[in-house]
């Protein structure tokens, strides 16, 4: 996911810092971002490590003289349950997860704090929502959503942003290693958390992470402060039963899902009679027009001040362009077009 974003924002422009724990495998990152035209330094630090954070700052001012944008994308995936979490794995997770982007947003502050101007974006998770892996990991992407929260509303008065992209399901080296039960843990948790989380798919694409940090980076997202962008084809926080009863719907035949019926039920004597319910809305001019039939109704029945609320509504009969999309829509066979014309006869009258 941190190559796709280095590329994409190295094509947009920007001189990219990438980092990584191994020399090796970042070289070649670095290299095929290069060996398209673009202009990208690599940096082997971990996060753990404050002398190494500052380093990476210390990089981007050296190199390109400036810093302007921090992702802090480096994390920690696992399954383990609660119970099988020891403390040193506990540590071991939110030293990356937690503590490094907490590193990096304060070390990165003390840039963009003197010039008020900077963004930062946070990658998490839909986990940090909806934790249906690891104890650790679930709850570390819940602690940095609540961190840039926090951070957002101390920046809210600067010219400084910081959001987070939260991915679904993304066909990384990671999420490819947790489908085939790889990751540290296995896939229990998975079993217990498979009934409150459903998933429609397809998986999203490294790439669709970029974009969302591109967006948010960029002046596209400049009035976008202390949110969460979830990325992950809608995988919703419902049971897999619920999410297929609601579905179901689109295989029923018409006649199931014909709701028509319901019009046979209004009283014969009820029938073109408005009741104000408003069914028939939008109407493309906007007129309220359950509101414009009560106020009529009230000034038959003599109530003066109808006739003072009706003048003060912003639309009312007058503007009816007698479209007929409301007779269309009225489960009471209201023919509302005429009846406009009727009410903007007699309110003309009584307002004149
Ligand atoms: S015209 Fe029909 S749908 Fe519209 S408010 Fe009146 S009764 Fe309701
Ligand atoms: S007929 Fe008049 S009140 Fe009805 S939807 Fe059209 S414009 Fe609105």
């Amino acid at each position: 996911m941190g190559f796709s974003m280095a590329e994409l924002f190295a094509k947009e422009g920007a001189k990219v810092v990438m980092t990584a724990r191994g020399k090796e495998k970042l070289d070649v990152a670095v290299q095929q971002i290069r060996d398209q035209g673009y202009d990208v330094t690599g940096v082997v630090a971990d996060n753990k490590n404050l002398d190494d954070v500052k380093r990476v700052i210390q990089t981007a001012l050296d190199v390109y003289g400036d810093l302007d944008i921090v992702i802090n994308n480096a994390a920690i995936g696992e399954q383990k349950m609660i119970d099988e979490t020891d403390d040193e794995w506990l540590e071991h997770v939110y030293q990356t997860n937690v503590f490094g982007p907490f590193r990096f947003i304060r070390e990165a502050l003390k840039i963009f704090l003197p010039k008020n101007e900077g963004c930062i974006i946070n990658i998490s998770s839909v986990n940090g929502d909806r934790p249906f892996c690891g104890a650790s990991y679930t709850s570390s992407k819940g602690a940095i959503n609540t961190l840039k929260k926090n951070v957002a509303m101390r920046l809210i008065d600067t010219n400084i942003r910081i959001n987070a992209v939260a991915p679904g399901a993304t066909v990384t080296p990671a999420h490819l290693a947790n489908k085939a039960g790889e990751q540290p843990g296995g896939a229990k948790m998975l079993e217990y958390s498979k009934h409150f989380v459903y998933f429609p798919g397809p998986e999203c694409d490294p790439m669709d992470q970029a974009n969302a940090c591109l967006f948010l980076a960029s002046d596209m997202g400049k009035h976008v402060k202390g949110q969460v962008i979830q990325v992950c084809n809608g995988a919703f926080y419902k049971s897999v039963q619920e999410v297929k009863t609601l579905l179901a719907y689109y295989d029923q035949p018409e006649e199931t899902t014909d709701y028509s019926v319901i019009c046979s039920f209004t009283p014969p004597k009820e029938l073109g009679k408005c009741v104000y319910c408003n069914h028939c809305k939008p109407c493309p001019v906007g007129i309220d027009i359950g509101l414009v039939n009560k106020y009529y109704d009230l000034a038959l029945a003599g109530d003066a001040m109808a006739v003072e609320h009706y003048r003060t509504l912003e639309k009312n009969a007058d503007d009816c362009i007698a479209c007929g999309h409301c007779d269309n829509r009225c489960p009471f066979s209201v023919k509302q077009s005429e009846r406009m014309q009727e009410i903007r006869s007699y309110m003309g009258l009584k307002t004149r």
